[in-house]
């Protein structure tokens, strides 16, 4: 994938990457889009799908994590992409005779709360593999989705900080008809609790109509309080965290007013949601 990625870069040919983990939905094919529009005909898209084990804690989904890369590749394939990078544990993470691999990339400021608070290694997997991928596909766009807002965030900031010479798109979030963010893991969401994972999305708009509504910022601490309530009436739902912060920085805000960004992470029965909008 290096020597490709080292030619294609050599002949002046436009690449965009769109790193996944692959049980791909319209989600992800709506970033294969963008990636394409960005690069244009003559160029190419890479599609890598990995499920990177250093971004899952000890006692997360990991080894359950949906995998299908025949479905995978024939829904590229129907797609247009180029190539799909599909590596290996081994080959990403080698390992043996004191020589196992040793290196991480820590962010150390936009991933301390939310997702970083729930899942403490999380981040650090994820923007190794991702400063992995970079080097490896060496593209001159990487396209991530909204859905992930913080990760988004993240990778930009190590871009900017450690010099990776690519540009980053974050494309909007894809739903479902009736709100749910489509995800993988909503695979696992059988019986009833396909209905009760609409709490997310029921939560985002509750906030944001009560926002909308007021004629001045409303307290984040009544606000959450709120929204716990609200979610927990979802038999099966029980709030992670919700949380406001700024759009940019990520900082918690105390008051809520239009364009204050929304995130909350649901666990629905043993299904762990996350979802985010702007006020
Ligand atoms: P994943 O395979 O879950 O790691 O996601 C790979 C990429 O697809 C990430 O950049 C996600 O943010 C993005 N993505 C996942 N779900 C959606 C969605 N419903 N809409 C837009 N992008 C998404």
């Amino acid at each position: 994938m290096q020597r490709l990625g080292r030619a294609w870069q050599t002949a002046g040919v436009r690449v965009g990457l769109v790193p996944t983990m692959g049980y791909l939905h319209a989600g992800h094919l709506s970033l294969v889009q963008r990636a394409r529009r960005l690069v244009g005909r003559g160029g190419k898209v890479v599609v890598s799908i990995y499920v990177n084990p250093t971004q899952f804690g000890p006692n997360e989904d990991f080894s359950r994590y949906p995998r299908d890369l025949r479905r995978d590749a024939r829904l590229c394939r129907a797609e247009g992409v180029d190539v799909i990078f599909a590596p290996d544990d081994r080959q990403m993470y080698p390992r043996g005779e004191g020589a196992d691999f040793s290196t991480f990339v820590i962010e150390e400021a936009l991933g301390r709360g939310m997702e970083g608070q729930s899942r403490p290694t999380h981040f650090r997997g994820v923007t190794t593999v991702v400063a992995k991928l970079f080097n490896i596909v060496q593209p001159e766009w990487a396209v991530f989705g909204a859905k992930d807002y913080q990760q988004a965030a993240i990778v930009k900031r190590m871009v900017r900080d450690l010099n990776f010479p690519l540009k980053i798109v974050v494309a909007p979030i894809l739903r479902e008809a009736d709100g749910l963010a489509m995800s993988s893991r909503n695979k696992y969401l059988v019986g009833d609790l396909r209905a009760q994972a609409l709490v997310l999305w029921r939560a985002l708009e509750k906030a944001r109509a009560a926002v909308h509504k007021a004629t001045r910022p409303l307290p984040a601490g009544r606000l959450k309080a709120e929204l716990k309530r609200f979610i927990e009436r979802a038999p099966a739902a029980r709030l992670d965290y919700v949380e406001f912060f700024d759009a940019e920085t990520l900082a918690p805000v105390s008051r809520v007013v239009r364009g204050t960004q929304m995130a909350l992470a649901v666990f629905v029965g043993k299904t762990r949601l996350i979802d985010n909008a702007r006020m």
